[in-house]
């Protein structure tokens, strides 16, 4: 085994969640190695596959100006974007994990998302408003809903590119097709440096401190079925095929404490005939996000959610989980012509598994649905409409009244043909459980003390997320913490 030279901060994975790591590090005047193990095609991590979509607290339009100053003043005056406070965004995160989210993270979390924006953009990251995803137009208007108003430009190919150039020009040092297998410890229990598998076989590469970035389990498929539970070997994954775990592995091995939401994960509708991972062109577009606007059913015809609970930032992450556990882990979104116009873009990609028909028993018949059963519940369903003004960017309050389960908002009689039918199942996108880090992203051992030179950040830190999720949080926090531990990390190094 080939000794290597030694670096200040070894940053082992090369997401959203490494690369700011890298970059604050290189801010202290570290010494920075970045371990990506896929291919230079393949780098990035789930970070190149999102939207881009990041969710963070402000208040007022001068705060959100200061993240989009390039924008035209008719560009910003069209825009109708409701405050975030810090209160709030802490507030919906308790909700969706049902007040399970470790307070100390989720306070960290909530109140360092803006100047963590600004970070980002002060580092040189643009952003632009989501006027497609997150916004209504009327009028002249775009009414932007659910806390989630800006993406970086490009989405999250985007995102990385611009992240992969600016480390670059900081000089962080980047090794493609090398995966971390084991972490070197000191005589006193220290971490020193990563034992690395590349193109030349194994190495040592000694360091000051380490910050594992290298996503969740989401894409092991026996470690999903170990922890999540039967039935999830089969789930598709909707982003890299490289999270396998490998840094919960390697800190648990070496005592780290296992934290949050093991058997939990964010999941979503996903095109039942999408890849088993990602695809690099069409990133997210396999999710199909506009249900609140329709209703879902299973093969037998039969709802299993209530698609309007919530606005679809705040469902879409659990109710994959809910698809996983119909027969066949199918189900079907309809929407008649009333709302098509409201669908998202990923409905109009030539690679959708969908049928149109001007029946309900037709479209049944065309998806393989139980046209019987289908026909039943849209009769039920349409029975149980209250009357109410429909607002498709507010909690309208129009609702289904007598069926389990209900619908509670959004709920518009499916009456109107063509009638449109879009078959999902589950993607997997990461996992919830991970190590334990402290305030300052140190990983703590299992007797709660830091692990000294562990750092940790992204998907494989466990906590924050359980059971549900606000959209745009997973870049959040890779961003607020990836800056916190490669701050720390660079800062404990004696230099
Ligand atoms: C399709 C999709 C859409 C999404 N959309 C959004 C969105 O719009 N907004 C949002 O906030 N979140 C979104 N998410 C979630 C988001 O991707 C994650 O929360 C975030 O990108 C995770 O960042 P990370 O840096 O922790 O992990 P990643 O970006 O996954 O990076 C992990 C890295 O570690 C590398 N790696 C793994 N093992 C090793 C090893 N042993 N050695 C070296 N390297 C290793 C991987 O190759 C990868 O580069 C989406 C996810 C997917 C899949």
């Amino acid at each position: 085994m080939e000794e290597h030279q030694e670096f200040d901060v070894i940053v082992v994975g090369a997401g959203n969640a490494a690369l700011c790591a890298a970059l604050a590090a290189r801010e202290q005047g570290a010494t920075v190695l970045v371990l990506e193990k896929a291919s230079e095609d393949w780098r990035g991590g789930n970070t190149y596959f999102t939207g881009g979509a990041i969710r963070f607290a402000f208040e007022g339009m001068d705060q959100l100006v200061g993240l989009i100053p390039d924008l035209s003043r008719s560009e910003l005056d069209s825009m109708v974007v409701p405050d975030y406070p810090t209160s709030e965004f802490y507030s919906d995160l308790m909700r969706v994990t049902e007040g399970l989210a470790d307070t100390e993270l989720a306070r960290i979390l909530v109140d360092q998302s803006y100047p963590s924006m600004r970070w980002l953009y002060q580092k040189g990251i643009r952003f632009v408003p989501l006027w497609g995803r997150q916004a209504v137009k009327e009028g002249d208007k775009h009414h932007f809903w659910g806390g989630l108003s800006l993406e970086a430009v490009g989405g999250g190919k985007g995102l990385s590119d611009q992240q992969f150039a600016i480390a670059e020009r900081q000089k962080v040092r980047i090794r493609y097709q090398t995966k971390a297998v084991r972490l070197i410890q000191n005589q006193q229990g220290g971490v020193s440096g990563v034992t690395v598998l590349g193109p030349q076989g194994f190495q040592d590469i000694a360091a000051g401190s380490v910050v594992l970035a290298c996503g969740g389990f989401e894409a092991n498929t026996e470690m999903r079925t170990r922890y999540l539970g039967p039935g999830w070997e089969f789930a598709k994954v909707r982003g890299t095929p490289h999270n396998t775990g490998d840094g919960i592995r390697m800190a648990l091995e070496i005592g780290a404490q296992p934290h949050g939401n093991w058997s939990g994960c964010h999941a979503v509708a996903w095109d039942l005939n999408a890849p088993p991972y990602g695809n690099r062109q069409i990133t997210d577009l396999f999710q199909k996000h506009s249900y609140p606007y329709g209703i879902i059913v299973n093969i037998n015809g039969e709802r299993f959610v209530d698609e309007g609970a919530d606005f679809r930032n705040f469902t879409y992450a659990h109710y994959g989980r809910e698809i996983m556990k119909q027969p066949q882990r199918v189900a079907f979104q309809l929407f008649d012509s009333k709302v098509t116009h409201l669908l998202r873009d990923e409905y109009r990609i030539p690679q959708v598994t969908k049928a149109q028909a001007d029946t309900v028993p037709e479209l049944a018949r065309k998806l393989g649905i139980d046209p019987d059963g289908l026909q039943q519940t849209i009769h039920q369903y349409n029975n149980a409409v209250q009357p109410g003004e429909f607002h498709p960017a507010a909690l309208d309050g129009k609702r289904t009244e007598g069926i389990d389960p209900p619908k509670s908002n959004w709920a518009l009689p499916i009456d109107a043909p063509p009638y449109h039918g879009f078959a999902v199942t589950c993607g997997i996108t990461f996992t919830f459980g991970g190590l334990r880090i402290n305030r300052d992203a140190q990983v703590l051992d299992t007797e709660e003390y830091p692990i000294p030179g562990l750092y940790a950040a992204g998907e494989l830190v466990g906590g924050l997320f359980y059971h549900g999720y606000p959209g745009g949080s997973g870049l959040c926090a890779g961003t607020v913490f990836g800056r916190i531990a490669g701050d720390s990390a660079a800062k404990a190094i004696p230099r």
